[in-house]
């Protein structure tokens, strides 16, 4: 019989290719427009395989009378159209934990930028300047990191700011305080959290209870002088509350890799020297490529066989 034709619509490392050449005819197709797979992949498509770029819409998939998996090589399904992949019976998976230490590297990568004051003092050196007295850090050591939400990336989090020497509060309400402790940290409300932490990092969901939860309110909580680091979803923290506890001084810096819509364009936020910014890159690393795209090769077999 003939093998299941997998199309794979995103540039996917090696590993993954691999294992999908051992059983299926590969199509690689990475950066083909919509217009190309619907006219052209699709219409013989056993398998499609996306990462984010890729908009699988209803139209996509009613141009694809074969396909019976799409597997997505990371973990937000975002740009998949559910419900026209569940109507036509086409199971859809995707790969959840392979970025996690990515982006708990990524949260350090923000901080240490921030506090040792990097971005500034490496333009400066550039522009021929060698301001030794002006870009006085601080140390992590005996600071308060505040975990809001604890689950894969926050408890990873929690272990390397620990290893920095820093004390851990974390707030999440759906983890029992007994494994809050067990992994070294100590469970908090949110205001309470707020009002100790010199680092407040977000890792919750983007859900109807987290957008804005880091608003006005909880940003006035917030010690004078602390930091915030978001790198969960750009939602949960409003960003006009953020611009204004900035550049009022009260907080000393914020670490961004995810925006309320991305790309943000002219955000006030990028300009303001205190902040670093990144383009939502923290998961995007070699070693979590290569591990979401042998994971979601082993998925779509598993699909097409069972
Ligand atoms: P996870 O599901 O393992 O953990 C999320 C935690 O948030 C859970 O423990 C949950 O109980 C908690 N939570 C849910 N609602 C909450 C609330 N209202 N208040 C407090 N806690 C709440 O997810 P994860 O893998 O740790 O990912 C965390 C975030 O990081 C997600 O938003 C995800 O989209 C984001 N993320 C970003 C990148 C990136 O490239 N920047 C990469 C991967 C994941």
């Amino acid at each position: 019989s003939r093998k299941p034709r997998v199309v794979v619509a995103d540039p996917l490392p090696r590993d993954g290719l691999a294992l999908l050449h051992a059983h299926c005819e590969v199509v690689d197709a990475a950066g083909a427009s919509p217009d190309i797979l619907r006219r052209e992949l699709l219409p013989t498509a056993d398998a499609l395989i996306v990462r984010s770029r890729v908009k699988v819409t209803a139209d996509l998939i009613a141009a694809a009378p074969r396909l019976r998996v799409i597997g997505r090589a990371g973990v937000g399904v975002d740009n998949i159209d559910l419900d026209a992949a569940t109507e036509r019976g086409i199971v859809v998976v995707n790969v959840a934990d392979g970025n996690t230490v990515a982006v708990a590297e990524h949260v350090f990568a923000l901080l240490l930028a921030l506090v040792r004051r990097l971005l500034p003092a490496s333009a400066s050196l550039r522009e021929g300047r060698w301001e030794r007295s002006r870009w006085v850090g601080e140390e992590l050591r005996g600071k308060v990191m505040g975990l809001v939400g604890f689950g894969r990336i926050g408890q990873e989090v929690a272990q390397r700011a620990r290893a920095f020497g820093m004390a851990v509060l974390a707030y999440d309400p759906y983890v029992p305080d007994a494994r809050i402790r067990e992994l070294g940290a100590e469970p908090a409300a949110l205001d309470d959290l707020l009002a100790r932490a010199d680092v407040v990092s977000v890792h919750t969901p983007l859900t109807p209870a987290t957008r804005n939860l880091i608003g006005e309110a909880a940003l006035a909580r917030m010690r004078p002088g602390a930091y915030l680091i978001n790198t969960a979803r750009g939602g949960i923290v409003d960003e006009q509350a953020l611009y204004r506890a900035l550049t009022e001084g009260r907080l000393a810096g914020a670490g961004l890799d995810v925006f309320a819509t991305e790309p943000p364009g002219e955000s006030p936020l990028l300009a303001l020297p205190n902040v670093v910014a990144t383009p939502h890159l923290g998961g995007s690393t070699r070693e979590a490529q290569a591990y979401n795209a042998r994971a979601v090769a082993e998925q779509v077999l598993r699909a097409l066989q069972g």
